[in-house]
């Protein structure tokens, strides 16, 4: 999701294939909980990853919402977990914080 929540949600396999197809979306994440999926990307690099990695079926979609992200950050939000971060000391993490899990999130859609 970008900061506006404007998001995209993947399902099991779909997440699964976009982490394998972009290796883990290492080249395009700035800070990310040592715990989970949970990670914060930066846009320009999530693009030029995606427009590297072999198609995945939601690429497009992705390469729209990371274009017309009104910030430079993205924030991916795994939630199949658990994890309540206590890791991730990272400053970003209260941006991820604010972006991802702000109360009322769903009642936009
Ligand atoms: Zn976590």
């Amino acid at each position: 999701m970008d900061e506006d929540g404007n998001e995209i949600t993947l399902d099991a396999r779909e997440s699964e294939c976009l982490f394998v197809l972009t290796g883990g979306l290492e080249a395009a994440t700035v800070s990310a909980c040592p715990g989970c999926r949970c990670r914060v990307l930066a846009a320009v690099a999530l693009v030029d990853l995606l427009d590297a990695a072999p198609p995945h079926p939601r690429g497009t979609e992705l390469i729209e919402l990371a274009d017309e992200a009104p910030t430079l950050h993205l924030y991916v939000v795994d939630g199949a977990s658990d994890c309540e971060h206590p890791h991730w000391l990272d400053p970003l993490f209260e941006e991820w914080l604010d972006a991802g899990v702000a109360p009322g999130r769903h009642a936009r859609r």
